[in-house]
């Protein structure tokens, strides 16, 4: 059974998620769709999604604490009333674009974990590191495993090269098949792939026997694409 997740970055209103998550709800009951769907739409949508039964909402990031001082953030207070149980941690952009360091990231994980929450961990290299050839990677990719209990039990990890996440260029299968051999071989859990996945490769990514399902971004955003996409798998 594949994991298929939709991260709505900063896209969607609160009534277009709605309408979405309610589509999508009532077409993995029409079309007995066996994945475990997952969508992480914005924060300020939660209190819209009301209609979901079939599919879980994450949220896309949350500090690591209940409530406090913390300007700009949520944390487990507003997460509880809308019963979000499912976290995304280590996200690319949150790394590369917003800063966020291992060390935060670890403390993030370990603070999620430890309320029981199901995380989806991403990891990937940028692309001068893929230049530099697999090796380089690998020691790219396992260094941000640092602080990260691998063995936590609602843990699922999504492999995303940042040189992949909406810029249009998949990996190809070799790539894929090279670094999720090598993170199965240490890491015994469901590794999903993300990096411009889209109707048209997500069948094949999927069927690669390292991949356990897939973390997709621009290409889920419109109902219909991600109805077609879950079709696919
Ligand atoms: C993502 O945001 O995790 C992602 C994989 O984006 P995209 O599908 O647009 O590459």
């Amino acid at each position: 059974m594949a994991i298929i997740a939709s991260n709505f970055k900063t896209n969607h209103t609160r009534k277009s998620t709605a309408s979405f998550i309610k589509e999508v709800d009532e077409f993995i009951v029409s079309n007995k769709i066996e994945s475990e769907v997952i969508v992480f739409p914005t924060a300020t949508s939660f209190d819209f999604i009301k209609t979901q039964s079939n599919l879980k909402i994450g949220a896309q990031n949350a500090y690591p604490i209940e409530n406090g001082s913390f300007t700009g953030e949520i944390g487990t207070q507003q997460l509880d009333e809308f019963n979000i149980r499912t976290i995304l941690i280590g996200h690319s952009e949150r790394r590369h674009i917003l800063n966020e360091s291992q060390a935060t990231i670890a403390k993030k994980y370990e603070f999620y974990k430890a309320l029981g929450y199901k995380i989806i961990y991403c990891v990937g290299e940028p692309l001068e590191v893929k230049q530099s050839g697999l090796e380089k990677t690998l020691e790219y990719v396992y260094s941000q495993f640092d602080g990260i209990d691998i063995n936590y039990e609602n843990l699922i990890l999504a492999y995303e090269p940042v040189w992949a996440i909406g810029t249009g260029v998949t990996a190809t299968n070799d790539d894929i098949e090279a670094v999720h051999g090598a993170i199965k071989k240490r890491i015994n859990k469901p590794l999903l792939y993300g990096g411009s996945v889209k109707v048209d490769n997500v069948r094949e990514i999927c069927s690669i026997e390292s991949v356990d399902g897939a973390l997709i971004g621009t290409a889920s955003w419109v109902a219909d694409d991600f109805k077609q996409i879950l079709e696919n798998t």
